[in-house]
């Protein structure tokens, strides 16, 4: 498999070859087509897999391929994350393919100033990264909304849980729109990430690592 064979634009393949990759990893050669196809997936990968990446891509021409942003709408793409600092990473790689598009990007994580978070959601961003405590709070008082949120990740669904987030998790689910694109990663395949998967995936891939 090739980075050709995704049918990324040009920009989002500078990106790449910039990078030095060679090849796509295998979680990217089952779940970019997938994705950039719309479907459902649940991908069972572990960081160092590329999983973010594999996101990220078919998020670009989601984003593209809407309207764009009016005054008071939510983000196109919301992305879930354990931790601060996983929140961030994957803030990174997001704004580095983004950047080319001028995407606006918001990292919101729990522990971090909600009121800097707040004034950053404010003028309207395409994507939310962001761990489910603080984008519920968010919501609540009023800084952004979920409405307009049609590609949702949940991105180490297994880590979310052992950490107590499982309520906000399935309250955001529930929030956003049932017609929404929804990719779901794991490290491992529990009880609970099954019974996530089941909930929250419309017909998903299953692409194990
Ligand atoms: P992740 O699993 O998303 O945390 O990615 C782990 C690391 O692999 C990151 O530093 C990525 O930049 C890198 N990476 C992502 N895709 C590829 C690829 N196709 N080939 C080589 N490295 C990659």
């Amino acid at each position: 498999s090739s980075f050709a064979h995704f049918g990324l634009d040009k920009h989002t393949m500078a990106t790449i070859r910039k990078q030095e990759f060679t090849k796509p990893t295998a979680i990217q050669a089952q779940a970019v087509p997938a994705g950039l196809a719309g479907r459902d997936l649940i991908g069972i990968a572990k960081t160092g897999s590329g999983k973010t990446a594999a996101f990220i891509w078919p998020m670009l021409p989601h984003i593209l391929d809407q309207e764009p942003l009016a005054p008071g709408d939510g983000p196109i793409a919301l992305i879930l994350a354990p931790t601060r600092e996983l929140s961030l990473q994957i803030y990174n790689e997001a704004r580095k393919y983004g950047k080319v598009f001028g995407l606006r990007i918001a990292c919101c994580y729990g522990g971090g100033s909600k009121w800097e978070q707040s004034i950053s959601l404010e003028a309207g961003v395409e994507v939310i990264v962001a761990t489910p405590g603080r984008m519920i709070d968010l919501v609540k008082s009023g800084a952004t909304n979920l409405r307009r949120v049609t590609y949702l990740v949940l991105d180490e669904a297994d880590r979310m849980f052992d950490l107590g987030f499982e309520p906000q998790v399935r309250s955001i689910c529930d929030h956003v729109r049932p017609d929404r694109q929804c990719l779901m990663f794991s490290a491992t395949f529990k009880k609970k990430v099954e019974k996530l998967a089941r909930h929250a995936l419309v017909d998903p891939l299953r692409i194990i690592d």
